[in-house]
């Protein structure tokens, strides 16, 4: 068989095979927290299960460079390449609603941020007529938040994992709970930057009258399409006015408490695939011609 062709079946299969019970993970509540500190610990718990999929690729990678092609070890192909469907259909299935959002419409509500490489807000002119300037001016600082840490990217990929980890509902549920702090965190830096939260409660509440008109996506569909909206997915419109309403909570502030930066979380990752291709080249071949040998057996 080929290298590349074997290469991909197995990353298939270890990396389902290491995700799908990981998936399974329940979700435990965050303790009562700031909502920027809350929504960094919720968007790498989002991400702790698809993690050490990304470790066993680069590890079978590292096993690579050292095969030659094609691979000359016996193995049963029929087994290795029927164990491989199911994590190959959950792939391509979160592939496709990937790409659907790329090449499809966008979703229209009355103001979001949109763009998954240079985001750009995007206010519906009506919208911004029947609202106050000071209402403006609060709608738009709660979008260059999301500009700002570029939502639609996160919310595109944080979708495309949850994807992944189909069909167990933890990880929607983990996926929507994560939505509905990353709201609070950006009114919460919205606010930060002088909007006042009485007037960013006006705008989301007249933002919430004009959706409903706007058809959204089902729960267990693309929430926004990948767009970051004053709205987002909250389901809980009482809790935010009445937090928007209270005087902004104490935020710690500095980046220490927000746990890692974007930048040190991708340095450590980065160091972790290194660490695993290395692995795979020294030890590839003596964990998985054993392997090969005991299909061949079975
Ligand atoms: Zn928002």
């Amino acid at each position: 068989m080929g290298r590349e062709i074997l290469l991909t079946l197995l990353i298939l299969l270890f990396g389902g095979l290491v995700m799908q019970p990981l998936a399974l993970l329940p979700w435990h509540p965050l303790p009562d927290t700031s909502p920027r500190v809350a929504e960094r610990r919720a968007w790498l718990q989002l991400w702790l299960p698809v993690l050490p999929m990304f470790v066993v690729g680069a590890w079978l990678c590292g096993w690579a460079l050292r095969e030659p092609d094609p691979v000359r070890a016996h193995f049963d192909h029929g087994m290795l390449i029927g164990a491989s469907i199911p994590f190959a259909l959950i792939a391509l299935r979160a592939a496709l609603r990937a790409a659907w959002v790329l090449v499809g419409a966008p979703v229209e509500l009355p103001i979001c941020t949109a763009g998954l490489l240079r985001p750009r807000i995007l206010f519906n002119p009506y919208l911004a007529r029947a609202l106050d300037e000071a209402h403006v001016h609060a709608a738009l600082e709660h979008e260059r938040a999301h500009a700002r840490h570029r939502d639609p990217l996160r919310i595109w990929l944080a979708q495309l994992a949850t994807d992944l980890q189909w069909p167990w509902p933890w990880a929607r549920e983990r996926f929507e709970a994560w939505l509905e702090i990353l709201e609070f965190a950006r009114d919460d830096e919205a606010r930060s930057h002088g909007a006042s939260g009485t007037d960013l409660a006006a705008a989301v509440v007249a933002t919430a009258r004009r959706s409903r008109s706007v058809p959204r996506a089902g729960r267990a569909g693309w929430v926004l399409g990948g767009d970051a909206a004053l709205l987002g997915d909250s389901r809980s419109l009482q809790a935010r006015i009445a937090r928007l309403l209270a005087p902004l909570p104490e935020d710690c502030g500095s980046a220490a408490c927000a746990g890692l930066s974007d930048q040190t979380a991708l340095a450590l990752l980065a160091v972790l695939l290194c660490g695993a291709l290395a692995l795979g080249v020294a030890f590839g071949n003596d964990i998985l011609h054993p392997f090969f040998l005991w299909t061949w057996n079975a």
